[in-house]
C-alpha cells in the first residue's frame, strides 16, 4: 500500500519500451479502482494494460513476439502464476510482477512468496507508517471487513510499520 510498488514497476516497463522492447502489461480483473485498460498507480501514474481474470487468461494473451512482461497486483493472481512466470522466464521473456506480499492479518499473500522464491531480483519497497513514519511493511485494514480480497485505496488501507500493524479484524484503533 502506498509503497510505489506500481510506479515502480510502471518506471521499469517504460524504460523496456524506451529500449525498444515488445512490452505487455496485465493486471487481474479483480481490480477496478481507477481503470480497466490501463495500470495506473495511487499517484496517478499510468501505462496500457489488459485485465484478465486469471493467470490461464494472461497465458493465452501473451504474443509470442513479447519481450518484456509486466504484471501488477500480482497477488490477486491464481497460483498457475507461478509457473507460467517460469516458463516464460526459461523462454528468455522478462517477467516483472508487483504485488502485496502480505495480506491484511500480516500473513504472506500468496501466490507472492512462491514468487519471491523463484525470481532472480526480488525489490521490496516501502511506504512510510501512517502513525510513527517509519518505513511501513504491513497494511493496515482500517474497515470492518474480514474478506481477504477488500480492493480499495486510502479508505480501507493504511500503511502501519511492524510495531504499530494490529493483526484482528476490526478497524484498529490508532495506538497514537
Ligand atoms: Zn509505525
Amino acid at each position: 500500500m502506498f509503497s510505489g510498488k506500481t510506479e515502480e514497476l510502471i518506471r521499469r516497463l517504460r524504460q523496456a519500451t524506451f529500449a525498444k522492447r515488445r512490452v505487455q502489461t496485465f493486471k487481474p480483473r479483480i481490480d477496478n479502482r481507477y481503470d480497466t485498460d490501463r495500470v495506473v498507480s495511487h499517484m496517478g501514474v499510468a501505462i496500457e494494460a489488459l485485465a484478465v481474470p486469471n493467470s490461464a487468461a494472461l497465458r493465452t494473451r501473451i504474443d509470442p513476439a513479447t519481450q518484456v512482461v509486466g504484471v501488477d497486483e500480482a497477488q490477486f493472481f491464481d497460483a498457475g502464476i507461478v509457473e507460467l512466470a517460469e516458463e516464460l522466464a526459461d523462454r528468455g521473456v522478462r517477467i516483472l510482477l508487483a504485488g502485496l506480499d502480505q495480506d491484511y492479518l500480516g500473513v504472506p499473500f500468496a501466490p507472492m512468496p512462491q514468487l519471491m522464491a523463484v525470481a532472480e531480483i526480488v525489490t521490496k519497497v516501502y511506504a512510510v507508517c501512517a502513525v510513527c513514519g517509519a518505513p511501513a511493511t504491513r497494511s493496515q485494514r482500517i474497515v470492518k471487513q474480514t474478506a481477504t480480497i477488500l480492493v480499495g485505496g486510502a479508505e480501507a488501507y493504511e500503511p502501519r510499520c511492524r510495531q504499530c500493524f494490529q493483526r484482528r479484524d476490526v478497524p484498529a484503533e490508532s495506538p497514537r
